[in-house]
């Protein structure tokens, strides 16, 4: 990205040789985001971010087939910028129909069948899930919405770099992918748009992005992103299990050392960076700015970005109480993790316990 901050200041959609220098570096980063999840090139458009995608994605297809019908599927456990895209387009006069999880964090691919119906025009369920990490049977999915004629939009925003992404195989007509969530810079994104699908775009201006999305391309965002996806494609067979194994030791060691705990999702398919554990008696906050104090850096399952302190969605979907909620904690592994690192939290975490327990009122020692 720095030769692009400090050089090449071309505007890709200029002719002159200026311009067509960053061309040629959009373009390569194009190449590199399509083979990380087997689209083709012309397929990739770039964006701001996964929220965009999401929103492009649904938006797109809400007003472009709502002649044909205004009825969306999705599930609880989707991320905000879906959900709350979603939960729009119902105050403008979509119907939509929330899937529930199973405890473990899965949708039933049945449930998607029966929840059709002849106005249904979009089908978006994520991939994996950010909080608990489960990975959806995104490719049975794909084969209903495909025999039924309906767009199926997936958000992949977490399972992209983390596990193998063929758009094909899954037969998404849509893919969101975001730079930041796989070591890539913020504000930059893409989406997978299958050839031959018709959605309209949120942006009218100067047709960019084969009319996709118009605006001057962001060429270090991008160039940026096109590297992470090639990094991220070498790291799919050589990283990723590396962090798999370090994850399991995470929550073997703390099992072994703290009682009450439990693994959110443990049964399903999940991503081998996330680790959600629950935290029997202990408050999630106090967890949080605990190990925070220690230099580790997680999250709890109440709201994140506002700071609020609603209990988070996906796990009141998969069954928790909004307390055990508050009690879950998020660890987030990548591929620069160390086992230095997992053995430090493993190290902290058993005393951090043990003291906001007794602070607890409803915590007696076995
Ligand atoms: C982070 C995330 C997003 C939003 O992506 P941004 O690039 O931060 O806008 C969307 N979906 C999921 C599943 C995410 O984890």
């Amino acid at each position: 990205m720095m030769p692009v901050f400090t050089e090449h200041f071309g505007n890709a959609s200029s002719i002159h040789w200026f311009g067509q220098q960053a061309k040629t570096m959009i373009d390569d980063a194009r190449s590199k985001v399509a083979k990380l999840i087997n689209a083709e090139t012309s397929e990739i458009v770039f964006l701001s971010g996964g929220t965009e995608a999401d929103n492009l994605a649904i938006r797109g297809i809400a007003e472009s087939q709502k002649s044909r019908g205004k009825h969306i599927i999705t599930s609880q456990i989707e991320h905000h910028a879906v959900m709350h895209t979603c939960k729009d387009l119902e105050k403008q006069g979509y119907e939509v129909t929330w899937i529930p999880v199973s405890r473990d964090g899965l949708v039933d691919p049945g449930n998607i069948q029966r929840a059709l119906r002849p106005d249904s025009i979009l089908i978006s369920i994520m991939h994996a899930n950010n909080e608990i990490g489960t990975i959806q049977p995104i490719e049975e999915i794909g084969a209903i919405a495909e025999a039924a004629d309906v767009y199926f939009h997936s958000d992949g925003v977490q399972s992209t770099g983390k596990i193998p992404v063929d758009v094909r195989r899954l037969k998404v007509d849509m893919y969101s992918i975001s730079g930041h969530k796989i070591h890539g810079p913020k504000g930059a994104g893409a989406l997978f748009i299958r050839k031959g699908t018709i959605l309209k775009p949120l942006m009218t201006g100067g047709g960019h992005e084969r009319n996709r999305r118009s605006g001057t391309e962001n060429v270090a965002g991008i160039v940026g992103l096109g590297e992470a996806a090639r990094l991220a494609r070498l790291g799919l067979s050589t990283e990723m299990p590396r962090v798999e194994a370090l994850r399991n030791r995470l929550e073997a060691g703390l099992k072994a050392r703290i009682e009450m705990i439990h693994v959110n999702g443990e049964d399903a398919p999940r991503l081998p960076n996330t680790s959600n554990i629950m935290v029997d008696f202990a408050e999630g906050e106090g967890l949080v700015i605990s190990l925070d104090l220690k230099g580790v850096a997680v999250s709890t399952g109440s709201a994140c970005s506002s700071g609020s302190l609603e209990p988070s969605h996906v796990l009141t979907a998969i069954g928790k109480t909004p307390d055990e909620a508050h009690g879950s904690l998020r660890l987030s592994l990548s591929a620069l993790t160390t086992e230095e690192d997992i053995d430090y939290v493993i190290h902290v975490l058993p005393g951090i316990v043990e003291r906001l327990r007794e602070l607890s009122p409803y915590y007696k020692k076995v």
